[in-house]
This record gives structure tokens, C-alpha cells and sequence, in this order.
């Protein structure tokens, strides 16, 4: 029997500032249970969730890495649709500075009333985003030549595992009992014992991890905020040869995205934000390869469980 769904993680655009054939304007979608976590939402987002199938759910978050139009030029549509639809909920997006202006200057200018509220928060710097509903999203800077930040979705620590031939020993028989203990809670045996939870249950195992750089070059909080990630999304603008190319323009090479990934002890590197001039981008993945194996070019519409 597999592990019940989770989530579910989708490309939702894959290139840089130029849209191509195949390649969207950057933005990811997360589905965590009813939730809707969106990263960056380039031009053309609201579409390609049409087509992918990620439909909108009561609590929808944007999280934007930087001001850049290729990662935000989705919002207006976006925003057009949801009133169109007649959204109620509320919708909240993060972003660094110059989020709020960019979001009160375009509204009024194609007259769009919002049917819902929106809640706009600018984060700098490092520290946790949001919280509290089985996950949280964290955020420390990036090295771009804008203000960026990079996020990190982290699911809360599952309990440990259940160490049944351990509860037997302690006189645990196999009724309700164990499940008061696998909730975390003490459980009085007939005779009076107290066996507490910390006897049966192994450490507490870290939830599923996944970090979105957005375009940056290089840099070692990236790596620390990706430590021990399940999933790695870094931007590999540039291949290896065009190492000087990436560092003046703020972005990474596919080689420095694999060294995040190797650093960072990730377990899945996705190449991202991938230039219009790879036609084929089996180069980017080959040149990663040799310093980090389990990478892949992420592709617009590539779908993911997680489980
Ligand atoms: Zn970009
Ligand atoms: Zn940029």
C-alpha cells in the first residue's frame, strides 16, 4: 500500500525572462491539502493552471521571489480572474519591497474592483513567513541584482515510528492503548504504570522539504536554508561555459545549482528559470550531473506527488 497523498508540486512555467515554445514564464504551484501555494507568477500563470489542473482552493498564497516583470507580470491576470469568478476568500501574497506599490498602481490603472480581500505583506531578510496550518514557509535572501528572497515550504515534523515489539515488552496490548500513545499522549496501564510516549516512539522525522531559489547566483544562505531538502528548485540560467555570464548578470549555472544541491545535502535538484538559447537542455542536466546525481531540467507542466 503507497504513503497517502500529500501534495502535489507543478511546473507551471520553466524559463527565463523570454517565453519560448515550451517554456512558460517562472511560477510553481504547490497543492498541500486544500491549500494553494504559488511561487512567482509570470505572464501567462493563470493559463498554464488551466491547463495543469490546479484549480484554486479557499486559502491561495503567492509568494514572490523578486520585482523582476518576468516573475510577476502574472499577478494582474490572475487577480482579473479570481473577481471575475467572484472569489470571496482572502487572498495573500508575499513579496519583497515594491510588491505593495506595484499592486496599487496597476489596479486602479485597468480598473479592477477586487471582489476579495488581499493581503499584502513585504518580507526582508531572513525568517519564517508563514505558519501554522501542518507547514510552514520560510524565506532568506538570494543574491540577485533586485531585492530577492528565497523560500523554503517545510512540513512539520512527523512523530517518530511506532515501536511495537517495545510497546509489547512494556505491557502495551495491541488495543486503543497504542493509538493514545501514537497520538503522543501517556497511557495508565491497568496496573498503574505510566508509559509515556518517549518509550514507544522513535525520533520525530523531518517532513517533506522543498526550496524555490528564484534567480540568484550562488550563495551560501541559499545552502543553508536548503539543508537536507527533499526538493531543490535553483535557477541554472546559464550552462557551465558561460560561468562569467552568470555571475555579472546575478544568476547561477547549472554546475553552481548542483553545488547548492551537493552543499546543501538535497536529495532532488530541479534546474530552473532555463534560457531561451537551450533548445535542448540535456547539456544542463549533463554538466550538473557530474557534481550531483539526481537532477532534472524541470519541464512546464511536469507534475509531482508527494507522498
Ligand atoms: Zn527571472
Ligand atoms: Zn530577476
Amino acid at each position: 500500500m503507497s504513503a497517502p497523498l500529500k501534495g502535489r508540486l507543478v511546473f507551471l512555467g520553466t524559463s527565463a525572462g523570454v517565453p519560448t515554445q515550451d517554456r512558460g514564464l517562472p511560477s510553481i504551484a504547490l497543492r498541500w491539502g486544500g491549500d494553494l501555494l504559488l511561487f512567482d507568477c509570470g505572464e501567462g500563470t493563470q493559463r498554464q493552471m488551466v491547463i495543469a489542473g490546479v484549480g484554486l482552493g479557499r486559502k491561495v498564497m503567492i509568494f514572490f521571489t523578486h520585482m523582476h516583470g518576468d516573475h510577476v507580470l502574472g499577478l494582474p491576470g490572475l487577480l482579473m480572474t479570481m473577481s471575475l469568478m467572484n472569489r470571496k476568500e482572502k487572498l495573500e501574497i508575499f513579496g519583497p519591497r515594491g510588491l505593495d506599490k506595484f499592486v496599487k498602481s496597476i489596479l486602479p490603472s485597468v480598473r479592477l474592483g477586487l471582489t476579495f480581500d488581499l493581503a499584502i505583506s513585504e518580507i526582508d531578510g531572513e525568517g519564517k513567513v508563514v505558519g501554522g496550518s501542518g507547514y510552514s514557509v520560510y524565506s532568506d535572501k538570494a543574491d540577485h541584482h533586485a531585492e530577492s528572497q528565497a523560500y523554503a515550504f517545510v512540513e512539520d515534523p512527523r512523530r517518530g515510528r511506532f515501536d511495537a515489539e517495545k510497546a509489547k515488552s512494556l505491557g502495551v496490548g495491541e488495543g486503543p492503548g497504542r493509538s493514545v500513545l501514537a497520538k503522543g499522549m501517556e497511557l495508565e496501564l491497568p496496573n498503574g504504570r505510566v508509559v509515556k510516549p518517549s518509550d514507544v516512539l522513535g525520533p520525530p522525522r523531518q517532513g517533506f522539504k522543498m526550496v524555490y531559489t528564484g534567480d540568484t547566483r550562488y550563495c551560501e544562505r541559499i545552502v543553508r536554508l536548503s539543508k537536507g531538502a527533499d526538493v531543490l528548485i535553483h535557477d541554472s540560467t546559464f550552462d557551465e561555459s558561460r560561468g562569467d555570464e552568470a555571475y555579472e548578470t546575478y544568476h547561477s549555472t547549472c554546475v553552481d545549482a548542483a553545488r547548492a544541491a551537493r552543499e546543501a545535502n538535497a536529495k532532488k535538484l530541479f534546474l530552473f528559470h532555463i534560457s531561451a538559447r537551450y533548445r535542448d537542455p540535456s547539456l544542463l542536466c549533463k554538466q550538473a550531473k557530474k557534481y550531483f546525481s539526481n537532477v532534472e531540467v524541470a519541464e512546464d507542466l511536469a507534475s509531482f506527488e508527494i507522498r
